[in-house]
């Protein structure tokens, strides 16, 4: 038999397993337990475990996690970056990135789903690169326990964002089952509250998201269609109209208010007119909206505004009476 990996697996999906491997039901809380609690992955550390049992799980269950290549810490802002190797069957190596964002009174991980993007979006860095992979749930969670591990003693990640590379909505069912880890009491107990998935605007996918019951946020960035589907290609398919509309009714069903990003981009999305254009067509949705002012790299063929600028679109919302972050 091939061993699974046991990062892979939900707490009921290991739970069948073990049943299937003919290992009563309980043994799956135990160990889920000592992974995620205790951090032990050594069945002779397992001290409710019977020492006869460690042959049969040593030969049913392995814990893979992606290496961590390097991690760095920003002077300027505190956030911390970590890159880490997901490994690939045709051997190539590949690397995603999870970043630890401290605020106030939150400390927010960022967490990558795919290696590469196929949503192409114009402005974006990892939108030049083709899809190369869906990340695993052990791969997910990996970026999880790869940052727990470099905060200090007695810190703990608060909110998980599934915001870095790839469109979380485009490998739904790894992204959705590494959230019941995630959530899961006897896994990192996260509140399905603190966990927000974005999306580039997969409509029909968004009731997922809905049903998963954690917040959802959107990558808007244009405030009418020529505009987004020029930067973002998959507002073609899905166009503005009813991308509001699915998150009105998420907002409706879930109660929670959805998070608008808004990329500004000097001369394509940036003007007080389009300030104005946003403010109209959110104002009747629940959301708050986060303005992002880009952040130029090369090839890119956008810039970032001024500041002048950068703070007039802002008060032009918050004048309106948009609910700004
Ligand atoms: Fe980049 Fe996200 Fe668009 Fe993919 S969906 S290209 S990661 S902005």
């Amino acid at each position: 038999m091939t061993p699974k990996n046991f990062y892979d697996l939900t707490l009921k999906e290991l739970q069948t397993y073990i049943v299937e491997c003919g290992l009563p039901r309980f043994r799956a809380n135990q160990i889920y337990r000592w992974v995620y609690g205790s951090g032990i992955t050594d069945f002779t550390q397992m001290t409710d475990i019977s020492r006869t049992l460690h042959p049969k799980l040593q030969e049913i269950l392995t814990f893979n996690l992606p290496k961590v290549v390097w991690h760095k810490q920003s002077q300027i802002d505190g956030t911390q970056k970590i890159l880490l190797e997901v490994n690939d069957p045709e051997g190539e190596q590949q690397t995603v990135e999870a970043v630890l964002i401290p605020s106030e009174n939150r400390l927010t991980l960022c967490v990558s789903s795919e290696v590469g993007c196929n949503m192409a979006c114009k402005f974006c860095y990892t939108g030049k690169q083709k899809l190369k992979r869906r990340l695993t749930v052990s791969q997910i969670v990996g970026q999880y326990i790869a940052a727990q591990k470099v905060l200090p003693e007695g810190q703990r990640i608060s909110n998980i964002v599934f915001m870095g590379m790839g469109e979380p909505l485009d490998n739904p069912d790894n992204v959705f089952r590494s959230i019941e880890v995630f959530h899961e009491p006897s896994g990192f107990n996260l509140s399905r509250k603190k966990i927000t998935v974005s999306t580039s605007g997969l409509v029909d996918l968004i009731p997922l998201v809905t049903k998963s019951k954690t917040r959802l946020a959107v990558s808007l960035n244009g405030s009418n269609d020529a505009v987004r589907s020029y930067i973002m290609p998959i507002n073609k398919k899905w166009p503005i109209a009813e991308l509001m509309k699915a998150c009105k009714e998420h907002a409706d069903e879930t109660g929670d208010s959805v998070t608008l990003e808004y990329v500004l981009l000097k001369g394509v999305t940036d003007s007080i007119e389009d300030a104005r254009e946003l403010h109209r067509l959110t104002c009747n949705l629940p959301c708050k909206i986060n303005i992002i002012p880009f952040n130029e790299h090369p090839g890119s063929g956008f810039t970032r505004p001024g500041e002048e600028a950068i703070r007039a679109f802002q008060n032009e919302l918050i004048r309106l009476g948009s609910h700004v972050l």
